[in-house]
């Protein structure tokens, strides 16, 4: 709950959301599952989204949603509707970025 002059206001200062793209007010959040920190707003904080690319990355390095935990999922769901981005889309980004890996892999394997 927002209360005025309390937690949620500290360390609040102008600058970029990194996830919604708003210029306000922004403090420095660490990422869930992700060693970064990013600068976000407070609604993007509250509504527990993180940056569409943390998203997409971080769930092609769990091999895609099937192998990601349930507080993952949320974390995702949290995101898409904050950000108003489709589940489709959003699968749709994640499968090029493991389509993306794969080919590094093959590369890398002809190579070697
Ligand atoms: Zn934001």
């Amino acid at each position: 709950m927002w209360r005025e002059g309390r937690g949620p206001t500290v360390g609040y200062r102008p600058g970029k959301c990194e996830t919604c793209g708003h210029e306000t007010d922004v403090v420095t959040r660490a990422l869930p599952g992700i060693p970064m920190s990013t600068a976000t707003c407070h609604p993007c904080l509250e509504a527990g989204a993180i940056p569409m690319w943390a998203l997409v990355a971080n769930t092609a390095a769990l091999g895609g949603m099937r192998n990601s935990a349930p507080w993952w999922g949320e974390v995702v769901d949290a995101t898409l509707e904050r950000l108003g981005v489709l589940h489709e889309d959003f699968h749709a980004m994640v499968s090029r970025e493991l389509e993306a890996e794969q080919d590094y892999s093959a590369n890398h394997e002809e190579g070697s």
